[in-house]
């Protein structure tokens, strides 16, 4: 049993199947990557795996829990969080006054904002904050504009305002899209420490084969909207199934 377990998933708009008889599990404490060209399904999936979505049929238990049906702050209780290709920071604020944020904010989700004045001088979240800044590697950036950052390190300033909720499991939408090489060599690194330093489950959308070949250790093709392929990274490369997934976009 995984600690994410898809059955069935079924998902149409109005006559477009989006996702057919999706079957996923996804194993505790390993990176698990679902990758397939344009189209495939992958963001409606993840819509499905956080409960945003509700598929027309099937079930997705996240250790042994439904997660259909339920709140944004239900999901982030149940431990699981989801990351965007575009990283939510408050670009008006510090780094440190960023992470202040989630270490204020009560578990669920509200977050009184004109208690944040009294919390900035706050010594327990103050400490909270920098030591997590610390772990991501950001403390000395604390008092930068977060806006004025590289793309990589807002991403390590988005993870780790994420991390710092213990989210069991996290899912990533395409996290590198539209990044330069060297910030997605630096979230490569970011995920790389996540994944070595705690206990933690990534299910990774990612159309950067790079990216999928420095991180996953399984690798689900989606095409059409139904996985083709479940495999380990060396067994996907030239994978006539892939290749025929992919074809016209030149991926693998
Ligand atoms: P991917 O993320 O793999 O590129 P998506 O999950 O975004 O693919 O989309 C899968 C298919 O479902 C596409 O054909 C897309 O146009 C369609 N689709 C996605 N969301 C909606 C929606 N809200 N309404 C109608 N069609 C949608
Ligand atoms: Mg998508």
């Amino acid at each position: 049993m995984g600690i994410l377990e898809v059955k069935g998933v079924n998902k149409r708009f109005g006559g477009l199947q989006a996702l057919g008889d999706v079957n996923l599990s996804i194993q505790e404490n390993t990176v698990h990557a679902i990758i397939g060209p344009n189209g495939a399904g992958k963001s409606t999936l993840l819509n499905v795996l956080v409960g945003k979505l509700i598929p027309d049929s099937g079930s997705v238990m996240f250790d042994g829990q439904s997660v259909l049906g339920r709140k944004p702050h239900e999901i982030c209780q149940m431990g699981i969080s989801r990351v965007f290709q575009t990283p939510e920071i408050f670009t008006d604020l510090s780094v440190l006054e960023n992470m202040m944020i989630p270490c204020f904010a009560k578990r669920d989700g509200s977050f009184a904002l004109h208690a944040f004045g009294a919390a900035l001088g706050d010594k327990e979240v103050i400490e909270r904050a920098e030591t997590m800044l610390e772990e991501v590697k950001l403390l000395d950036k604390r008092q930068m504009h977060a806006g004025s950052m590289s793309r990589g390190d807002k991403r390590r300033l988005e993870m780790a305002m994420c991390l710092v909720q213990e989210p069991r499991l996290l899912l990533l939408d395409e996290p590198t899209a539209g990044m330069a090489r060297a910030d997605t060599n630096n979230t490569i690194d970011l995920l790389k420490e996540i994944q070595d330093t705690r206990d933690i489950t990534m299910a990774i959308i990612e159309h950067d084969m790079h990216v999928v070949f420095s991180l996953a250790e399984r690798i689900t093709v989606l095409a059409q909207g139904t996985p083709l392929v479940e495999e380990t990274p060396e067994n996907i490369k030239g994978h006539p199934k892939v290749r025929e997934a992919y074809l016209g976009e030149a991926q693998v």
